[in-house]
């Protein structure tokens, strides 16, 4: 099936006289017929679901279908795209081993990564997003366990380049993860560029219209765990889990371990009422995804020719930097998001109180037009100085264009220029 046919009939298939729509398993057990019965669904998880802890049915079909946009094995939900990058490390990661990030990714796993991993004693070498191959191998230690990075990230827009730093990764026998939240399926599939596992905030276009907080974690079911002896979590028996090895009783081992292991821990899975939200998004996200990334071409080039701004980043424009990387990773556009700067804090609050229609609210890849002055919210208690030491700039504008008729957005910007 095309992408456009899998976003409706992946993960769920009525049998004769049952729903047509994928229904709300709105329980937390499951029951069966005898103890033994039961037994065997705890020595094998995959023969049946055991506690909506860390398995849904509902949630189960919304997997199935992300796992085959992705072209993944195996996929597993979490109740934010915090948890699914958290667990996406620790899955690899125990006290005392490092892994390498790219650093540009999203601010809220720049947290998770340099502080509280940090707390835990897992620790985060930050290598530069334009790195060299030699680079990236070059942070690679014995007790690097992954490397992890952002298609198109949030909000630097940079845009990676996927087959170098899978090359890096692998050179060492360790996988690349990468969160994909930005350009979903629809612009890009990591795993075909050599990314072993597939990470994403789904709260963002996947669920799309800003109803349900959400993550996913994919298993491309290619990497080979038992090679570089790195992997013993995964190799070697699992006490706590009646000393199975996952590598040896399942076919898609890091998924499996996540769930069985992790999830049955932590819990952090979404209630099957939030699967349900996030798969009417993901019914639509081919259709979505093009004209976010029309209208963002369109509004990106309107900035650009303002002369009212100091710099614009959107990977679709010729002029960008990551331009090159995008057409070859993402042919069919750049998403809806473009960041631009109009010098500073004053400017970006003044352009932001005059806008009508864009709604300004601490989100991104909403379905209406919204935007965000990382300086006057996310990160209001630091001064100019501290900003700029931090990478940011103040004027900075994140302009997350929805998915309204473009003449519209593009007039109400026209008019909050024409006030600074
Ligand atoms: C929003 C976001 C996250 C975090 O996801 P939540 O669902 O808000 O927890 C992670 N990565 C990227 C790229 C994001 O944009």
């Amino acid at each position: 099936m095309n992408i456009e046919t899998q976003v409706l009939h992946e993960g769920y298939t009525p049998k004769n006289g049952e729903p047509r729509v994928m229904p709300i398993y709105q329980s937390t057990t499951y029951v069966y017929d005898s103890t033994d019965a039961v037994a065997d669904v705890f020595d094998d998880p995959t023969l049946g679901m055991i506690y909506s802890r860390f398995e849904n049915p509902t949630t189960d079909a919304v997997e199935k279908k992300i796992a085959a946009l992705e072209g993944g094995a195996a996929a597993m939900c979490t109740s934010s795209g915090q948890a699914a990058s958290m667990l996406s490390i620790l899955n690899l990661c125990d006290a005392g081993d490092h892994f390498i990030s790219s650093s540009s990714i999203y601010g809220g796993t720049v947290n998770l990564f340099a502080f509280t991993f940090k707390k835990m004693g897992i620790e985060c070498t930050f290598v530069d997003v334009d790195a060299s191959e030699e680079e990236i191998k070059a942070a690679i230690r014995p007790n690097t366990k992954c490397v992890f990075g952002e298609t198109i990230a949030n909000p630097a827009l940079t845009v990676l380049d996927i087959e170098k730093w899978a090359r890096a990764a692998h050179s060492a026998g360790i996988p690349l993860i990468v969160d994909n939240t930005f350009a979903t399926p629809i612009l890009c599939r990591p795993i075909e560029w050599g990314a072993d596992i597939v990470v994403h905030s789904t709260s963002k276009y996947m669920d799309g219209h800003a109803v349900q907080v959400g993550g996913v974690i994919v298993d491309s079911g290619k990497f080979d765990w038992t090679k570089s002896g790195r992997f013993p979590g995964l190799t070697e028996p699992d006490e706590s889990y009646h000393g199975i090895v996952y590598t040896e009783k399942y076919p898609v081992p890091y998924i499996t371990k996540a769930r069985m292991q992790l999830m049955r821990d932590f819990g952090c899975y979404p209630a099957a009422n939030s699967s349900f939200l996030l798969n009417l998004g993901l019914e639509t996200l081919a259709v979505r995804m093009p004209r976010y990334c029309e209208n963002g071409l369109k509004v990106a080039k309107y900035i650009e020719g303002t002369g009212k701004i100091e710099s614009i980043k959107y990977a679709g424009l010729e002029s960008d930097k990551h331009h090159k990387l995008a057409e070859k990773y993402l042919p069919d556009g750049c998403c809806g998001v473009i960041s631009f700067s109009v010098g500073t804090r004053e400017r970006a609050v003044k352009f932001m109180d005059a806008l009508k229609l864009a709604s300004n609210e601490v989100h991104v890849a909403d379905i209406r037009t919204c935007v965000l002055n990382p300086a006057s919210a996310t990160h209001r208690q630091l001064t100019d100085e501290q900003l700029v030491a931090a990478g940011i700039d103040p004027g900075l504008i994140r302009l997350s264009v929805g998915l309204e008729n473009v003449d519209d957005i593009i007039a109400d910007l026209e008019q909050a220029f024409a006030q600074i």
